[in-house]
């Protein structure tokens, strides 16, 4: 059986490529379309706030520099139409080792240099696939 690797090392220091969400909020479309007393009726589709929130990716950051303190690594068996997705995972010093954030070694860069380049990289691919949405949506 292969031995799965991790890439990165206890003590080690590294940077998080995360993204921040933003909250947009679409029309409710069970009570914004009548017309229709919201003080007086209750609406079940948004709990009468008149909008439906939704969280998409907006920015993308770096968070660090952490050292690492645990190393977990997930393996998962292949189900019915899906492969195994096995994972390494981190925890570290300054976020909580034994309890506290999981970050993905897929979200893990070396160095500060190499980090931005890798959150401008997947900031430039969110942002021309919004521009493709948004240029075929009109
Ligand atoms: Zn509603």
């Amino acid at each position: 059986m292969p031995t799965l690797k991790h890439k990165f090392d206890i003590n080690e220091t590294v940077y998080v490529i995360r993204c921040r969400s933003k909250e947009v909020r679409e029309p409710c479309p069970d009570c914004t379309t009548v017309s229709l007393d919201r003080n007086k009726f209750s609406c079940r589709g948004c709990a009468s706030r008149g909008y439906i929130p939704h969280w998409v990716p907006d920015v993308w950051m770096i968070d660090g520099p952490y050292t690492i303190g645990q190393i977990t690594i997930v393996k998962s068996r292949p189900r019915e139409h899906y492969k195994a997705l096995d994972e390494v995972r981190y925890m570290m010093h300054e976020t909580g080792v034994v309890s506290g954030t999981n970050y993905n070694e897929l979200d893990l860069v070396r160095g500060e240099e190499r980090a931005r380049k890798e959150c401008a990289r997947r900031q430039k691919i969110d942002d021309e696939k919004k521009a493709l949405q948004e240029s075929s949506s009109t």
